[in-house]
């Protein structure tokens, strides 16, 4: 049953209503953050579709995201008050792909063409360079792909480059580079992701009986963050608008956080321009947030320049009720995850759901701690957007290292790294690898190794395997004498794989040699390398859990759109965040985009949000001291409550009267040179622990022995389920 119209009208402000109701003509709301642009966009479609003006699939709607796409689809049936099908409704991508499929011959591929994934299309690239004869060392296919995604992100096709966007890349070969990789992904019938924009846009572009059509068929255009969009994605809308004229996007210009992908706020500017007599209706009052959060980050944001200026007023019948945001100062990261993870525990015991609560970090490595600390409480959590930091393949990679160089055996990790960096060991010689192995009944690496002496491997392969070997065994040796954190800063470098993610110029390397070095903080809480492996295998196995009953963990980034009772906002530091690489590359630009990020995050919060920094952090194994964010400064003093923790204050006098340990620049830094700081290695266990046994772990708390296997024990413990655990590192309780 339909239900009447003004109920759900009814649930929106004359503003919110007006926007809604403007059917006919562009129309840009601009509006600030929770003001209700995405409600009024799900209404708008509902309303079009109740009131008649057209089918379901004659309305193409954009989302940013997937989730919000089902979110979307969720809210139109609930309105419309049946399943909604067959609606064009997605992100770009989704959309773009969906069209492609329809009209592929025109870009020369047929209809069941692949969509590559990242790695395809490097190796790919990487052919067609080496064919070239680049050299792919100085001109690294990464760096290519960058140049790449930047053209198809503007809609240039090989043909359509002009000499003022070309690139001097690889010596002035980009442009013919990008052309050939085009043809070979014509060849094999596939498309990377940009191309579903890129080809789809040329397609309307050069076809207008096919423009013409869309036309017909889209009566409707809705976009929401419209802020992010960049060009490409503009063209495409822009040329799809044509028709009926009939677009609404939304969005809010304090929230562009995507100008690193090539998002371009000027799509707001241009929007009034290329559609003539386009309407631009404001929201002002937020339904989201307590006035205290929600005056918290429009103080904040206020300390941006060139903003298009944006009124916004608290709209919640309860928001002046609001508790103020927190601002917690910790000792140390340990102590922050510590905070984090008892105030979760806390909200739990009080009976608030765990899907309203979320983690929102500036940078995918700052997952690592809270993760640790989630599975040592018991507490459910998921990381959204992402993969959990052990999953990661740059973590992966790095622990096949450690695998592969303290135990020969394993002949996995080996297999994952022995290519990795390219060392030109390709298939034919992991066959021969294999083979040797098989028929002996040794593992890999051995039968590498005598593959090398025996001159069954030959050349280029003979060598790079050769060395790799001799590596591993050096490393084994480094170990027993430096300890496991010099020995892997050691691996990563000197195997190269460090240098393959510097070399990589796509957008996700930073942020995979961030993985990397967090995973060296990691190390260093471990007193040896084989503890830590273990860790990781005991981490590593989850149990899944429904989503609604989850701690949410991802990016600011990931956050976008989304909305939480409880928002935590941990690392406000500086160079964390606002992050050192941004103010480094974009300078004032790049703070502001980050001052953006800080609006998004605080924005999430409907009740609580509880921003927190730590006085230390580790690098490598030291410990270094850090400057709160400048951030926390530019929210107004009044609608913020400081908290210390206990030791805060406590230590906060042993800190001034003893100066901190040696201090170094970040990137300065190899890890040969550092003076490492371990604690004594924890000694085997000379008593024996028996089944029974009360115990305590560091970790995991109190728990009873249920199983010994030689020096691990299986352990149920009181909050953190069954564990397996070396013995050495529990106590008797
Ligand atoms: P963002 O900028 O973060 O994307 P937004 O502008 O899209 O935010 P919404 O997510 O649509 O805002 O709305 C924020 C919250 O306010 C939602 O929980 C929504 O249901 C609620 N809301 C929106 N409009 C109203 C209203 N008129 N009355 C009550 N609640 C509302
Ligand atoms: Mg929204």
């Amino acid at each position: 049953p339909v239900p009447p119209p003004a109920d759900y009208l009814a649930r929106l402000n004359p503003e919110q209503r007006a926007a809604v109701e403007t059917i006919d003509g562009p129309l840009l709301v601009l509006a600030g953050a929770g003001t209700g642009k995405t409600r009024v966009l799900t209404t708008r479609f509902a309303h079009i579709l109740l009131t008649r003006r057209a089918f379901p699939n004659q309305v193409l709607a954009v989302t940013f995201t997937n989730k919000a796409a089902r979110e979307m689809r969720e809210r139109v049936s609930a309105i419309i008050g049946q399943p909604a099908e067959g609606l064009w409704l997605g992100t770009f991508h989704a959309l773009c792909a969906r069209m492609l499929r329809r009209h592929a011959e025109h870009a020369g591929l047929s209809a069941n063409f692949t969509i590559l994934d990242t790695d395809d299309q490097l190796r790919l690239l990487k052919q067609v360079m080496e064919a070239e004869r680049i050299d792919t060392k100085r001109w690294a296919p990464p760096g290519m792909m960058g140049v790449i995604q930047h053209w198809k992100d503007r809609g240039l096709t090989p043909a359509r480059i002009t000499l003022a966007e070309d690139s001097d890349y690889a010596n002035g070969k980009a442009r013919l580079l990008y052309t050939l990789y085009q043809e070979r992904l014509r060849t094999l019938n596939a498309a990377d992701f940009g191309d579903l924009l890129l080809h789809v846009t040329e397609i309307l572009r050069t076809n207008p009986d096919i423009l013409a059509d869309y036309h017909r068929r889209f009566r409707y255009i809705l976009v929401d963050e419209y802020q992010d969009t960049n060009l490409i994605q503009y063209l495409w809308l822009r040329l799809l608008a044509q028709g009926h004229r009939n677009i609404c996007c939304v969005g809010d210009d304090d929230q562009s956080i995507y100008s690193w992908r090539g998002a371009e706020v000027e799509n707001i500017l241009r929007f009034e321009k290329d559609f003539e007599g386009a309407r631009i209706i404001r929201l002002e009052a937020n339904y989201r947030s307590t006035a205290p959060i929600l005056a918290a980050a429009s103080g904040l944001i206020a300390h941006n320049e060139g903003r298009l200026g944006k009124t916004l007023r608290p709209g919640r019948t309860d928001a002046q009720k609001g508790e103020k945001v927190s601002i917690v100062e910790l000792w140390d990261s340990d102590e922050e995850a510590r905070m984090v993870g008892g105030k979760i525990e806390e909200l739990r015991r009080e009976g608030h759901s765990l899907a309203e609560i979320a983690v929102l970090v500036r940078a995918g490595f700052q997952t690592r701690a809270f993760e640790e600390r989630l599975i040592t409480l018991a507490v459910p959590y998921r990381v959204v957007g992402g993969l959990r930091f052990y999953e990661r393949a740059e973590i992966r990679d790095a622990i096949a290292y450690m695998r592969a160089t303290v135990q020969p055996a394993d002949d996995l990790a080996f297999e994952r790294i022995v290519n990795v960096p390219r060392r030109g060991v390709g298939d034919a010689a992991l066959r021969t690898m294999h083979e040797a192995a098989r028929s002996q009944s040794i593992p890999l690496s051995v039968a590498a190794g005598r593959l090398v002496e025996a001159g069954g491997l030959k050349g280029k392969v003979k060598e790079a395997v050769g060395t790799l070997l001799r590596q591993m065994a050096q490393w084994r040796d480094l170990l027993g004498k430096d300890g496991h954190v010099v020995t892997v800063a050691a691996m990563l470098d000197e195997s190269g794989y460090t240098e393959m993610w510097k070399q990589d110029k796509s957008p996700e390397a930073p942020g995979r040699l961030e993985n990397l070095k967090e995973l060296l903080r990691a190390l260093a809480d471990f007193e040896t390398l084989a503890g830590f492996l273990d860790h990781v295998a005991l981490v590593t196995e989850n149990e899944e859990q429904p989503d609604d009953a989850k701690v949410s963990l991802m990016t600011l980034h990931g956050a976008k759109g989304l909305e939480f009772d409880t928002v935590f906002l941990p690392g406000w530091e500086e160079g964390v965040f606002p992050n050192q690489r941004a103010m480094d590359e974009n300078g004032n630009k790049g703070l502001e985009e980050e001052r953006r990020l800080a609006y998004v995050g605080l924005t999430r919060a409907r009740r609580r949000a509880i921003v927190s920094h730590a006085a230390n952090r580790r690098i490598y194994a030291n410990w270094q001291p850090s400057i709160p964010s400048r951030f926390l400064e530019e929210i107004p003093a009044e609608h913020v409550q400081q908290a210390n923790s206990s030791s805060m204050a406590r230590d906060r006098r042993v800190a001034a009267a003893t100066s901190f340990p040696t201090q170094f620049p970040l990137q300065a830094r190899r890890p040969r040179v550092i003076e490492v700081w371990e604690q004594p290695g924890r000694p085997a266990r000379t008593d024996s622990i028996p089944v029974g046994a009360r115990v305590f772990h560091q970790k995991f708390g109190y728990g009873t022995v249920k199983a010994v296997d030689d020096d691990k024990l299986d352990v149920h413990f009181e909050t953190a389920g069954d564990k397996r655990v070396l013995d050495r590192f529990v106590e008797r309780a």
